[in-house]
């Protein structure tokens, strides 16, 4: 038997981080930088207004007030898009639209609202500082500034920054691509009815959406049956697409626990006993020519998906480049106390409620957790009804209301 900590220290210390591509903008949403990212251009790119309203020379309008507007000739019209090079002489003012370039010369926007909006004449009611509603090139970035730098994640505003900033292409570390296989004889196609002895094959779905929703891009490979050649064949035909294998089902001690028969006499893969409830027996190591971690899963839903969240979305991280603070624990106050295994790490399923509410040791927490379902690794129904995982360590065998304990979120619908 090994502990939750062993089996996945020793993952992490065998995947690795994906070599960098370059991708189009879009595509690198949700992916890491692997580039530091500096300004071709100065942001804005050229000097120009703030507002709607008129450019002038500050001091032409020095000494306007409601009771006596002063009223300078309007000599253009300046849109947002223009790009004449245009001049304005002390004593006439151009109208001008947000975003639309200063007129040389002029220092200052007096806002619409601060006028009588003329448009052969216009009465300004009010001084403006120099510089007042302008927006100077360079103001936000300049060219050669550092923007961004490698090992940050890349979301929508971080896209926007590098599309002003003028690249249409990005060096990111890659997105896990990730093969799904559920075997055993008794799987069918999920939309298929199940007939007597037989499963939707549930966990197929659910772990090709766990790791689209953590934003790696799986493939799932339909039910493959208790066969030693056919399950060897189905995953020399995968490896090639693969940075990462899950397999869920085969891996207890049964007659027909084909993956653990097949990949012990393959590649590094080891099956252990880990000291978890639920989600006991696991496999992990590398195959083929390119060393592909493999993950091979308990059949039991609630053991699979347990053990992609503790196991898998680690290592698919890890392997994104993403930092690992993201799989942070979440510390609540237990409503009402439940029992656990002696000896080994619970993951038990719990529904999280906001709440300020005070542990019994003194520590405040933001939540408050109950359990939810029946614990049993085949209950589907309580799984989904829950938001997180309790975490209860392998010394502990009693959790009484008003203990402080810690919870890996299960919520989060999509990563990217
Ligand atoms: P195994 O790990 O293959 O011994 O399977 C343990 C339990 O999980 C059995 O009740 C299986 O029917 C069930 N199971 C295995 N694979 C799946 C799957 N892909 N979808 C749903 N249930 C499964
Ligand atoms: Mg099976």
């Amino acid at each position: 038997m090994i502990s939750v900590e062993q089996h996945l220290g020793r993952i992490l210390d065998t995947v690795r981080r994906l070599p960098p591509i370059e991708v189009g903008l879009l595509d690198a949403l949700g992916c890491v930088l692997a580039e530091d990212v500096r300004s071709a251009a100065d942001l804005p790119g050229f000097t120009n207004s703030a507002m709607d309203g008129y450019a002038v020379h500050a001091a032409d309008v020095a000494a306007a007030t409601d009771d006596s507007p002063v009223l300078l000739p309007v000599v253009n019209d300046i849109a947002a898009g223009n790009t004449q090079a245009l001049s304005l002489a002390p004593g006439q003012s151009m109208r001008i639209m947000t975003g639309a370039p200063l007129p040389h010369g002029a220092n200052a926007v007096v806002p619409v609202e601060l006028t009588d909006a003329g448009l052969a004449a216009v009465a300004v009611r009010s001084p403006v500082e120099v510089g007042q509603h302008v927006r100077p090139t360079g103001d936000d970035v300049r060219t050669g500034d550092l923007v961004l730098r490698s090992g940050g994640r890349l979301g929508p505003r971080q896209l926007a920054l590098l599309a002003a900033v003028g690249r249409s292409s990005v060096r990111v570390v890659p997105k896990p691509r990730v093969v799904v296989v559920s075997t055993g004889d008794e799987l069918v196609e999920v939309g298929r009815p199940a007939g007597f002895g037989q499963v939707v094959d549930s966990n197929g779905l659910m772990l090709t959406a766990a790791v689209r929703a953590l934003g790696a891009v799986p493939f799932r490979v339909g039910p493959v049956v208790d066969d030693a050649k056919e399950l060897m064949s189905t995953l020399e035909d995968q490896l090639v697409r693969a940075d990462a294998v899950i397999t869920s089902g085969g891996v207890s001690a049964g007659a027909y626990d084909t993956v653990k028969e097949v990949l012990s006499r393959v590649g590094t893969v080891r099956f252990d006993k880990v000291s978890m409830q639920p989600g006991m027996p696991q496999g992990f190591g590398v195959l083929g020519a390119d060393e592909t971690p493999v993950f091979t899963l308990p059949g039991n839903p609630v053991s699979a998906m347990v053990s992609f969240e503790v196991f898998v979305a680690p290592a698919l991280r890890a392997m994104a480049g993403r930092p690992e603070h993201e799989s942070a624990l979440v510390p609540a106050v237990v409503e009402t106390g439940w029992t656990a295994p002696a000896g080994k790490t619970q993951f038990a399923r719990a529904v999280l409620h906001p709440r300020r509410v005070t542990g019994t040791n003194g520590q405040d927490c933001d939540f408050a957790v109950t359990l939810v379902g029946s614990q049993g690794s085949h209950v589907l129904g309580g799984l989904a009804a829950a938001n997180c995982l309790a975490v209860i360590p392998a010394a502990v065998t009693e959790v009484q209301a008003g203990d402080v304990v810690r919870c890996h979120l299960l919520g989060a619908m999509m990563e990217a």
